[in-house]
Order: C-alpha cells, then sequence, then structure tokens
C-alpha cells in the first residue's frame, strides 16, 4: 500500500493541504530546533499549514498531493543575503584583467566596462541564470548587491522563476571628480531609490520580489545618498545593504576623506543600525566591531569572496567573535558559489584552522546562518528561515540517498552541513509553488535559458573589444 492510498482510506481532515510531504527527517530550524524524524509538512497555498509527526499529521491532514518523503531531508529554504545576480553569470570565465594590473585597474578597465556593456535582456537572462543557480542548491530567497543596471527588466525575468528576493539598482552618486555637481548626483541617486521601492513594493515582507535601498556601498555614495536610503528603509521597515571594508582601502579612504573608519563615518552621520546589513567587513577594527553590535547592523560574510579575493580574513576576520557577540552573521555567495552550504562548510574550515579551534562554527551554526540569520539579516524572520506552521512554504527537500551522505542520518544536521553534496537538492518549494524537481527547474526551460546565456555572454564580450586572456594557450 502506498502512502496516497493510505490517505485517501481516512476520513475528511481537519487540515485542507494542496501538499504533504509524508515521512521526510525534517529539520524545522524552530525556536525549540526540533528535528522530526518520520515528520510530515502540510502546505496550503503559499503557507505551511503544519509541521509534526507523519502518524499526527496524517489522520489530520487532506492533501491534494502527497509526496512520499522517506528519502528525504527536508529544510527550510537558504537564504543568500549577498548575491550579484548580473554580469558574472553570462561571462564568469572571462579574465578581468592581467596579473599585473592593480585591483583598482581590473576594477575600472575590465569588470565596470563588462558590466556595463549588459543590455537589459542580458540581465535579464543573467538574472534568471543565478535563480536558476540559486534554486538548484537550495537557495529560496536572496538579497541582491546593489549592482543591477536595468531593474525592470531584472524584475520581469525573476518574476518567472519563482524565487524570492530584493533587488536594487546601481546607484552611485560620489563625486570623486572635484568639478562635479554633488548635489545633482546624490538628487539623482535618492530619486533612483525612492522610485525603484515605489515601484516594487515589499508590502510588509509579504512580496515574492520587491526593491530594497540596495547601495554598492564602499566609498561609491554619498552622505546624503546614505542618509536617504535609511530613512527609506526606517520609513518602510526595508533594509539597506552596501559593500563594506574587504580590503584596506576603503578605511584607507574613510580615514583620508573624514579621518573616521567606515563604520565610524557611517555611525556619524546616522547611517547605522539595525535595518542596515554590511557585507565583507573583512578589515574592521574594534571600535567598528562595536559599532556593529551597538548599533544592531547585520553583518554578511562571503567566503568564497573573501578566500578567491585575498581578502585576509583568516588573519583579520572577525566573524567568529561576531557570533559570540550577539551580531547577526549571515552568509552571502557574492555570485561566486551558488552553494550556500558550501560557503558555511569553508568559513568553518578556515576559521577553524586559523583559529586551531576545531569547534568554532560548528553544523548548527552553519545551518542556521544559511537559514534563520539569513532570514533576520532581511528583517523577514516573521515569514521564512524555519519550517512551522504560518510561515511561507518555502521547502526543501535534500535527497539522503546518495553516497556523499554516508549511511544512516545519525546527525543530519553534521551530514547536511558538512557532507551532503549540492547535487541532492531535489525539489524546492517558494510560496508553496514546486520550482524544482529531480533537481530540475519546472517553471522554465533551463536547457533554453542556458543556450540563450551562452549566446548572450559572447555577444557582451564582443562589444567591450576586451581580449580573452587564458593562462594557457587555446588553439
Ligand atoms: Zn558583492
Amino acid at each position: 500500500m502506498n502512502l496516497s492510498q493510505t490517505l485517501d482510506a481516512e476520513a475528511p481532515g481537519t487540515i485542507e493541504a494542496d501538499l504533504l510531504i509524508s515521512g521526510a527527517t525534517v529539520i524545522t530550524m524552530d525556536g525549540e530546533r526540533r528535528v522530526i524524524e518520520d515528520g510530515a509538512i502540510a502546505v496550503a497555498g503559499d503557507r505551511i499549514a503544519a509541521v509534526g509527526k507523519r502518524r499526527d499529521l496524517e489522520p489530520l491532514v487532506r492533501a491534494a498531493r502527497v509526496i512520499d518523503g522517506r528519502r528525504f531531508v527536508a529544510t527550510p529554504g537558504f537564504v543568500d543575503a549577498h548575491i550579484h545576480i548580473t554580469g558574472d553569470p553570462l561571462t564568469r570565465g572571462f579574465q578581468r584583467g592581467a596579473k599585473e594590473d592593480s585591483w583598482g585597474d581590473k576594477l575600472q578597465k575590465w569588470v565596470i566596462p563588462i558590466f556595463k556593456a549588459q543590455t537589459a535582456p542580458d540581465e535579464r537572462l543573467a538574472a534568471q541564470c543565478a535563480a536558476l543557480a540559486m534554486i538548484q542548491g537550495g537557495t529560496t530567497c536572496f538579497v541582491e548587491a546593489g549592482t543591477i543596471l536595468q531593474l525592470d527588466a531584472v524584475a520581469e525575468g525573476l518574476a518567472e522563476t519563482g524565487i524570492r528576493g530584493r533587488i536594487g539598482q546601481w546607484v552611485e552618486g560620489r563625486a570623486y571628480d572635484p568639478s562635479a555637481d554633488q548635489a545633482a548626483l546624490s538628487r539623482e541617486g535618492i530619486a533612483i531609490l525612492e522610485s525603484e521601492v515605489e515601484r516594487y513594493p515589499d508590502a510588509g515582507g509579504e512580496a515574492r520580489l520587491a526593491a530594497w535601498p540596495l547601495l554598492v556601498g564602499h566609498s561609491t555614495n554619498s552622505d546624503d545618498i546614505w542618509r536617504a536610503a535609511k530613512a527609506i528603509a526606517d520609513d518602510k521597515d526595508l533594509r539597506v545593504s552596501a559593500h563594506m571594508s574587504p580590503r584596506a582601502s576603503d578605511p584607507e579612504w574613510f580615514l583620508a576623506k573624514y579621518n573616521r573608519r567606515p563604520l565610524e563615518h557611517l555611525a556619524d552621520i546616522g547611517a547605522m543600525g539595525h535595518r542596515v546589513m554590511l557585507t565583507h567587513l573583512a578589515n574592521i577594527d574594534r571600535s567598528e566591531f562595536d559599532i556593529l553590535v551597538s548599533s544592531g547592523a547585520g553583518a554578511v560574510h562571503c567566503p568564497h569572496a573573501a578566500l578567491q579575493g585575498g581578502f585576509g580574513v583568516s588573519k583579520l576576520g572577525l566573524f567568529p567573535e561576531m557570533l559570540d557577540a550577539g551580531i547577526n552573521l549571515a552568509l552571502g555567495s557574492d555570485g561566486i558559489s551558488a552553494d550556500i552550504l558550501a560557503s558555511g562548510r569553508l568559513m568553518a574550515s578556515l576559521f577553524r584552522d586559523a583559529r586551531a579551534d576545531q569547534f568554532i562554527f560548528p553544523a548548527t551554526s552553519v545551518l542556521e546562518m544559511a537559514t534563520l540569520k539569513g532570514a533576520a539579516a532581511m528583517g523577514l524572520s516573521h515569514l521564512i528561515g524555519s519550517l512551522e506552521a504560518g510561515k511561507k512554504a518555502d521547502i526543501v527537500l535534500h535527497d539522503t540517498h546518495l553516497a556523499e551522505w554516508g549511511g544512516p542520518l545519525f546527525d543530519v544536521v553534521e551530514q547536511l552541513a558538512f557532507s551532503a553534496p549540492s547535487r541532492g537538492v531535489h525539489s524546492v518549494w517558494i510560496d508553496g509553488v514546486q520550482v524544482l524537481d529531480v533537481g530540475r527547474a519546472i517553471l522554465f526551460d533551463e536547457d533554453a535559458l542556458l543556450a540563450a546565456a551562452r549566446e548572450a555572454g559572447r555577444a557582451v564580450i564582443a562589444r567591450t573589444g576586451l581580449p580573452n586572456r587564458t593562462p594557457w594557450p587555446l588553439i
């Protein structure tokens, strides 16, 4: 007798549901961090209707569809708290600059020209590719890094993928040239922020896609823009996100300009607070650390970006200390790896070695950062981050019948955080809508998308006229 037949034989239940995932091991991430063996999740509309033991739920739930979850581990969807969804996805392998180029040269002569060579359809495709990669890695919600050029095209493309996210148009309002009109640049930037949050309202977190006042950060935004972004976030209960201090160049710039370090300056101008989340923060000092603690601002660590970018986090990073101090530390991919659990593994491994302490960042912390802390950073804890009745039905099923899981589920959290491959992400629901099945997107044709992306990426590079520099001869 299969599970569907069992349920069909039941008397009318008291919970009407669209879906019942039955028999799975459910990592709830609820207040007690319950892990339910032989558990079940009922979904009605965009919400989780019930979570519990299968034996308790099955008699109560009358579901239109029942999934046998016995080979799966169910988790909340993961949160990527910092990702660039345009640009890189179409031209990832293209080398930006030569070895002898400085970081600034790479940025000005290669990275930015390639970025700006994108058309609206390119950005739309890139965003869809990024969404596909995230969904396939179990990420259901993201915060974009504030580097979108064509917001409307991107929003339209993302809507087709089913992903949850917060996006923002590129706003850069710093008059580096003394002859430029700083006030006019600030006004332009603020107008973009005001317009985007009006066009794509957050609706108290209920909107699947919405715009937030996201800033590129570093030194690129004037004080007026920072203040306006913060005021918009405070007024509408949104979040400001920005890059800050991956390298020493940000502190050096702020010290030269204001005689204050970046977070000191942001605190001075009223731009810190719990509605602000800052990404990287590899080069902060103790005074800035204390500002993070007292302001309630969130921190986002992108381990792949930090390590591949040579930020020096193993020596300078204060991420274990942030966790101890109660700073909300979330994980971001920065667009480099869409696999957020891999980011957590990398972070844990690095700091365990750097501090010669094998107990730093246990599996439980990694999973909390990938779910609850991502949700908290976004101010969406009431809606996502755990599998609990009443929350949004953002659910991931991980297939445990893979060699990497290594036998029985003795410690499912440890096995998921440190052993499970991202290819084990089998099914994903967002807002109660299934977006992935057996590892494949089901709302759109992923093969057609990737083919279009390959073609578009070649065209983007051709428009820049930049040479493709490969380390080995390409013959
Ligand atoms: Zn970034």
